[in-house]
């Protein structure tokens, strides 16, 4: 079925459910959070992740906060620290991210956190939000509900105006209140402030006893493009490999005889929400090359590109 418009969800409980059953079905849903429209997925389902960033034609994999109804579930997927402790008694449910370790045997995707063995996780206050993270049950990775380089949306049409038919369904439950992302704070080291919002600084500092560290603007802008850097297999990556060499892993893609298939069918979708996966699967074989099929750059491949060919830059030692 060929679709022009997304369905339009009401803010009552039909809605709400409506809307929880199409992220079960792997669907993208847009819905109201106290700060910007976000554009939600199920977390611990990687196709329906990869299909964020398609959605969004974001040009590479910047990590993705995911959003729980409650406590105790987003608990089970991070390493909890006393500092989270504080800083959530105090600030949630409202708009403060935490980034904290990954729990190693967490289902949510590789893909939300682009690798990395951190998780940024929010409970966001919104009622709307709520009704349907509870409806759901589990975790919603949900960046802004725009195009890549477009303004955050605060309004439902802004939603529909930016993604169009890219998002199954859109919620309408009004304006958000505050209008700016959430403030991220990291935790998986010492305590720093990663991304500036409407909780300031002084607030959290004075919340945990201590100051944070700041990342300034111009690399916290650059956050996301660093990120090989925190995450680069230990294998040498080859890329546009087509053909394999004595001893090399071999990453596939299409119909070629590989160890891993990011997609036999060449599907950019299933490719990237295999990438991770794969690339942290076959470095664990501990072999020198990782060799990759050439990928299409367009759609999807521009970010898959982007991401191996961070992987096959010159490392320093
Ligand atoms: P958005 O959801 O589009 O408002 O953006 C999410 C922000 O959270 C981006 O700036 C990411 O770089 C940041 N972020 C998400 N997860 C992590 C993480 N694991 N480590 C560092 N930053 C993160
Ligand atoms: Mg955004």
């Amino acid at each position: 079925m060929i679709t022009t418009a997304p369905e339009l969800l009401s803010d009552t409980d039909a809605g709400h459910h409506r809307a929880a059953g199409i992220l079960r079905d792997g669907g993208l849903v847009a819905f109201p959070t106290e700060t910007v429209y976000g554009l939600g997925a199920d977390a611990g389902d990687d196709r329906a992740v990869a299909r964020i960033y398609e959605a969004k034609g974001r040009p590479s994999f910047n990590p993705l906060i995911v959003h729980f109804a409650d406590l105790d579930a987003l608990q089970q997927h991070v390493i909890w620290t006393p500092e989270a402790d504080l800083l959530a008694r105090a600030y949630w449910p409202g708009p403060l991210t935490l980034v904290l370790r990954r729990q190693p045997d967490t289902p949510i995707s590789a893909l939300v956190s682009a690798g990395l063995d951190t998780l940024a996780v929010r409970l966001p206050a919104h009622d709307t939000a709520r009704a349907i993270l509870r409806a759901f049950g589990g975790g919603v990775a949900a960046p802004s509900a725009n195009r890549s380089g477009q303004i955050s949306p605060t309004l439902a049409r802004h939603v529909v105006g930016s993604l169009g038919a890219r998002v199954d369904a859109v919620l309408d439950g009004g304006p958000c209140k505050v209008g700016v992302e959430s403030t991220i704070v990291g935790l998986a080291e010492k305590p720093v402030l990663l991304r500036p919002g409407g909780i300031t600084e002084q607030q959290l500092a004075q919340t945990l006893g201590r100051p944070l560290a700041v990342r300034h603007k111009a690399e916290a802008i650059s956050a996301p493009g660093q990120l090989a850097s925190h995450y680069a297999p230990n294998a040498l990556v080859r890329l546009n490999a087509t053909d394999w060499e004595q001893g090399e892993l071999r990453l596939g893609f299409g119909n070629v005889d590989c160890d891993l298939n990011l997609s036999p069918t060449e599907d950019l979708v299933e490719a990237a929400s295999h990438l991770f996966d794969y690339l942290h699967r076959l470095d664990a074989q501990g072999g020198g090359t990782i060799a990759v099929s050439p990928i299409p750059h367009e759609g999807l491949g521009i970010a898959i590109n982007d991401r191996l060919s961070r992987a096959a830059a010159p490392r320093d030692e």
